[in-house]
């Protein structure tokens, strides 16, 4: 152990490692809509469904969708839109965000800020259609899917779905073009997204299926667990400084070679923010302490417990 100063980031990695032993693993069912908004068609489709959609600049409605539109950022669409923009995501959150909660989760995510212009234009909505069009938002790319992920207590592995989104205004859903889900999210780049997003997508599974019994093994996560979250989550550059700036490194195992990668690596430094979280919140064993500080903080909750 160094003597460093000590940080408020060290006193909340503290917090975070105090909150890890305090919460428990779950086999509940879990389930969480991404992508959706209403109305949604009540119908399940697996990738091999078919639909009739298809946008393009001749339909009437052309760029309705893209104003007053509620779209929640995932990680990568993050790290995605502040490289097509040529900025850092600090800078992109803070110009193009505000933040919410997760409305299942209850967990922080950034939505990207539509226009007070009155019409509530998405700042990068052109009359020639979308100006960040390749690296468009996963919300946009799905339209007019929505996708639900689920896991239940005996099945190994997730499942994925899909709803179909009609809402009046839109158009697409009169045109003669048919697709089946899993050509459209071929076509809309969308596989990618989901790739990278998984970590993330399943902790808010995990917390939409916690919610009802007010959080993980009962007990809401706390305020600064939450901005911990929303941190690690959006912000690549502040999670960076937090791992490589305070005793994280002390506290955590990860390998050298992967603390060489997240220096530089964007899509690296996420997958850690992931791992981390969900040991944070839901102790899986997806990161690691070292056995001194496991040692110590056992000996503390002992000690906590006046035992001898
Ligand atoms: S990011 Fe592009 S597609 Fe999405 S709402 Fe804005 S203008 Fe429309
Ligand atoms: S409302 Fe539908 S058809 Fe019209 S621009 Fe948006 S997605 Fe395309």
């Amino acid at each position: 152990m160094t003597n460093n100063p000590r940080t408020s980031e060290d006193d909340e990695l503290d917090e975070m490692d105090i909150e890890a032993s305090r919460l428990a693993a779950s086999s509940r069912d879990e389930q969480v809509e991404m992508y959706a908004s209403f109305p949604v068609q009540p119908v399940k489709l697996t990738a091999d469904d078919s639909f009739s959609f298809s946008c393009h600049k001749g339909v009437s409605c052309w760029n309705r969708c893209c104003q007053g539109a509620d779209i929640t950022l995932t990680p990568n669409c993050i790290l995605r839109l502040s490289k097509h923009l040529g900025i850092r995501p600090t800078e992109f959150l803070l110009t193009y965000t505000l933040p919410d909660l997760h409305p299942k989760a209850d967990l922080p995510v950034a939505k990207l800020k539509m226009g007070d212009d009155g019409r509530g234009a998405c700042a990068f909505s052109t009359p020639d259609g979308c100006s960040v069009y390749e690296s468009r938002p996963a919300t946009c790319r799905y339209y007019p899917l929505g996708m639900v992920s689920m896991k239940m207590k005996d099945m190994e592995g997730k499942e994925d779905f899909f709803f179909l989104v009609k809402e009046d205004h839109c158009q697409g859903h009169c045109e003669s073009k048919t697709q089946n889900v899993g050509q459209f999210r071929t076509e809309q780049g969308v596989e990618e997204f989901d790739r990278v997003n998984r970590g993330w997508i399943d902790i808010l599974m995990k917390m939409a299926s916690w919610k009802v019994m007010g959080g993980p093994g009962g007990k809401a996560p706390t305020a600064q667990l939450k901005k911990m979250f929303f941190m690690a989550t959006t912000d690549v550059d502040s999670f960076r400084r937090f791992v490589l700036g305070t005793k994280f490194l002390e506290s955590y195992d990860v390998a050298p070679e992967a603390v060489e990668l997240i220096k530089t690596s964007d899509d690296a430094l996420l997958q850690l923010a992931f791992d981390w979280m969900k040991n944070v919140l839901f102790n899986e064993p997806t990161i690691l302490l070292k056995e001194q500080v496991l040692q110590q903080a056992i000996a503390k909750a002992r000690t906590d417990l006046g035992a001898s």
